[in-house]
């Protein structure tokens, strides 16, 4: 995966591996909850190799000297199958190919598991079909492949338009390449997208406003933008810890956020969530299905899914999870009921990080338990963090930069999952 944000992917890497559930033994199904989203389904695809690890990076992504295409294939069709019996009927509207660095994925898999997918499901006649790109020259030579295999949406990880930035975030290309790649790929698919990180130590504001102006000029209708957060376990982690380099302080990144927000406004791409911009009607529909908490199969190393009231998550080692598959079928990990409560917390956490907000009362309807503290909510709305009307809430620009207090603030129940803005 391109992007320093755990939480926007199907790619959750904060759960263990091997407990839970053991999925071998007889349990009774526990009774599922009331879904959200009629029979829609987005796919999660997890590829699990790069040909390097970034500094920064705390996804599930392995460098491995030899990788077996063929084998890999069969195990994500195997898995693939795995949960599309668990859940006919459904009409598929997304897949999304993240990782790791899945345009390392021979196109050949990718068109066998968009051909499979679309067999085992109901095709949404706009499925969206994404895959998370590199921008390597080796890696652009592919995309016609790709687009030919069905991918019909591209997120590149440019990451930067400067050398020596690339260079201290471990990247494995250059700008040049950068922008090739970006040129390639807008001639190769319908849409594209591309990733950047900010609030790298050192940036000011008047770097940040040139580097996004450039941005915004080369045509893209989508950007996500990352500041850059130091995750526990990174070399970066180790870095900060030796002070090898600082990052900014909390009032440098606000600016760079609150001058991130302005500008991408007045440029026609506003935020929808906190760090992803586009076009009215060219938001990722495969990342709106996680923040509007509709079901998703995630497959594929460290996966996670929630289907039916389940949550599942897939063994993260590759080498473990090509194990379970060939000993269960499958590679999850953990399967397990949500509680009602867990659920609409879930909702509540995932909701709020898009620019429209949540609309509570489905969520109380879904799920039979109340979601937030309406007298903390009114705290909220007065003290300029939160606007609502009767029933749907949202944060507004302060109050995206504080999201994290105030999800604790305002959940009728304390939330488990953890957000990163
Ligand atoms: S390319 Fe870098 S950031 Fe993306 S998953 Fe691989 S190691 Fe992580």
């Amino acid at each position: 995966m391109n992007s320093p944000l755990p939480l926007a992917g199907g790619e959750e890497p904060r759960s263990g591996e091997g407990v839970g559930l053991n999925l071998n033994e007889s349990h009774p199904p526990p009774a599922p909850l009331p879904q959200a989203v009629g029979g829609d389904l987005a796919l999660y695809v997890h590829w699990p190799f790069c040909v390097s690890k970034c500094p920064y990076c705390d996804f599930n992504s392995h460098v491995r000297a030899e990788i077996d295409q063929q084998a890999w294939q069969e195990a994500l069709l195997a898995d693939l199958a795995h949960e599309a019996q668990l859940l006919p009927g459904r009409k598929l509207t997304s897949i999304f190919f993240g990782g790791g660095t899945p345009s390392l994925m021979s196109p050949s898999t990718v068109e066998a598991l968009i051909a499979s997918a679309t067999s085992l499901w109901q095709s949404a006649q706009d499925i969206e079909i994404t895959l998370e790109a590199n921008p390597n020259s080796v890696e652009a030579e592919r995309f016609a492949d790709l687009a030919a295999a069905g991918v019909n949406r591209l997120s590149l990880g440019i990451q930067s338009f400067d050398d020596e930035a690339l260079r201290f975030l471990g990247r494995a290309h250059s700008a040049a390449e950068g922008f090739r790649a970006l040129e390639i790929a807008q001639a190769s698919f319908p849409r594209v997208s591309f990733d950047l990180i900010y609030a790298l130590p050192g940036e000011t504001e008047e770097r940040w406003e040139a580097t996004l102006g450039r941005a915004l000029s080369l045509g893209t209708t989508h950007l996500s933008l990352y500041q850059l957060t130091i995750e526990p376990g990174t070399r970066f982690a180790t870095m900060v810890s030796r002070r090898d380099f600082e990052t900014l302080d909390a009032d440098e990144a606000a600016a760079l956020y609150e001058l991130t927000d302005t500008l991408t406004s007045s440029a026609g791409l506003p935020a929808y969530e906190i760090s992803n911009h586009a076009r009215p009607g060219h938001e990722s529909r495969h990342n709106l299905t996680y923040w509007r908490y509709g079901d998703y199969a995630g497959i594929g190393p460290g996966a996670h899914g929630r289907r039916l009231g389940m949550r599942t998550v897939r063994h993260r080692k590759p080498e473990n999870f090509l194990s379970a598959l060939a000993r269960n079928g499958h590679g999850i990990a953990e399967e397990a009921a949500l509680s009602p409560t867990e659920a609409a917390d879930e909702a509540l956490v995932m909701g709020l990080r898009l620019a429209k907000g949540i609309d509570v009362e489905p969520v109380l309807r879904r799920f039979g338990v109340p979601i937030v503290d309406w007298s903390r909510v009114d705290r909220l709305v007065g003290s300029g963090h939160l606007t609502r009307d009767a029933t749907r809430i949202r944060t507004t620009r302060e109050g995206r930069l504080l999201l994290d207090s105030i999800l604790g603030e305002i959940a009728a129940v304390e939330p488990t999952l953890a957000v990163a803005s």
